[in-house]
């Protein structure tokens, strides 16, 4: 049989990390684990260690470390982001499902050490593209989308070359809100913005999702991945999401990728990638008929698609912005701080102190960051 391939999971405690772990579990050996990380979620790290005796783990703070050790003693523990920029670069795939900026360490890690990236953590793309980018060139490493919008342009690409390709269409579930009007918006909860109709997944990109922040950060994360410029990027509302993406070429043929919405074939593509292996996920019967609807998204009241495209037509670190900006307002409204309608007041606020910023090294971006950060935050105060 031939060597399997050693993968470590960074964000393993959450949602994307509890179905790579699965992923990892169904590959008959193909797939094995090297590394984990949390952040500060003890016991399922705990319990994933037992059961998948990984080499090496990487957590939150110093306590964490502590108690990890003192119940797996021979588990190698690193902490904080120099940890989990130095594991990254140690496994054959770097699978990346930490949320939020903090998966940026993830990235450069692997890339530094040749290492694939398996992607689902699109912060660390939008907040830091042309510097990913920079290091990819000088890198054999590669990126593989796990994002399912993105996997599936990846996949629909092998149908052309890149010459060829006219337009990218990313779909968009339109989150819980598709038919609200600007007044019911005002009034919705942390409670209804959590309950997506057709993904289960952690609350900040649940949110995301809610408000087409998810499809904006999306729309960024594509024009990183797939070398286009932003008026080939569309987004159109497919309710369904079986649909995952579709991508148009010259001669005016369309081609799409389908299955049902599960992220485990997102997962395992990008972890066996160029191969397809067994077993199915997101296998889709027409038995029972299948109907599929697409529409335009309401841009006018769903503002985040507008921002990502005015922060590709400024650049300069306006995606940057954008990003950091998003997780404060974000993580302000999940503690019921701000209203929802607010998450764009912080956004679009924010970028009237805007700075222009080229960034060639992660200390740049991380100052960048941080400032876009103090201004959402202070934004926050004043609502
Ligand atoms: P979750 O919130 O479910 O999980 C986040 C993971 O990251 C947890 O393991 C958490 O550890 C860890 N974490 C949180 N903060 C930090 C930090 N500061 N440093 C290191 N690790 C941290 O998120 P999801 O799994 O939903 O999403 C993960 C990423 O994948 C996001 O970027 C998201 O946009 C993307 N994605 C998710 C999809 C989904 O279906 N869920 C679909 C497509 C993309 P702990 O548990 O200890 O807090
Ligand atoms: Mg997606």
């Amino acid at each position: 049989m031939a060597e399997s391939v050693k993968v470590s999971i960074f964000g393993s405690t959450g949602s994307i990390g509890v179905q790579a772990l699965d992923v990892i579990k169904g590959s008959g050996g193909r797939l094995e684990v090297y590394g984990l990380s949390a952040n500060s979620n003890v016991e399922v790290l705990s319990q994933q260690i037992a059961q998948f005796s990984p080499e090496v783990v990487v957590v939150g703070s110093e306590e964490m470390a502590t108690s990890i050790s003192e119940r797996f003693s021979k588990v190698r523990v690193e902490v904080g982001g120099e940890g989990l920029g130095q594991v990254a670069m140690e496994a054959d795939v770097a699978l990346n499902a930490v949320v939020g900026f903090a998966g940026l360490r993830v990235t450069l890690g692997a890339i530094a050490g040749g290492k694939r990236v398996a992607l689902a953590n699109k912060e660390s793309l939008v907040a830091a593209g042309p510097l990913v980018r920079m290091k990819l060139e000088e890198s054999t490493s590669e990126i593989v989308p796990v994002d399912s919008e993105h996997a599936a342009i990846h996949q629909c690409l092998r149908g052309g070359s890149h010459n060829e390709v006219k337009r990218l269409i990313l779909t968009s579930s339109g989150g819980p809100f598709r038919r609200f009007s600007a007044t019911e918006l005002e009034g919705v909860t942390v409670a209804d913005a959590l309950n997506h109709p057709t993904w289960k997944m952690g609350p900040k990109i649940t949110v995301d999702s809610s408000t087409l922040m998810n499809k904006a950060l999306e729309v960024i994360e594509a024009y990183e991945l797939f070398d286009v410029t932003s008026d080939q990027i569309d987004v159109v509302v497919h309710p369904e999401s079986i649909v995952h993406s579709l991508v148009e070429f010259v001669d005016g043929s369309q081609i799409a990728q389908i299955s049902r919405p599960d992220m485990r074939l997102p997962i395992a593509y990008a972890l066996n990638y160029p191969e397809r292996v067994s077993p199915v996920y997101g296998g889709l019967s027409y038995s029972d008929g299948l109907t599929l609807h697409f529409e335009e998204a309401r841009r006018s009241i769903f503002r985040g698609l507008d921002f990502a495209y005015m922060a590709l037509e400024i650049g300069d670190g306006a995606p940057t912005w954008l990003n950091a900006a998003n997780e404060v307002a974000v993580d302000a409204f999940l503690r019921e701080r701000i209203r929802w309608t607010d998450i764009y007041r912080v956004i679009e606020g924010s970028f009237e102190s805007f700075e222009k910023w080229t960034f060639s090294d992660f200390e740049s971006v991380l100052s960048l960051d941080e400032l876009a950060r103090r201004r959402a935050s202070e934004l926050v105060g004043s609502l």
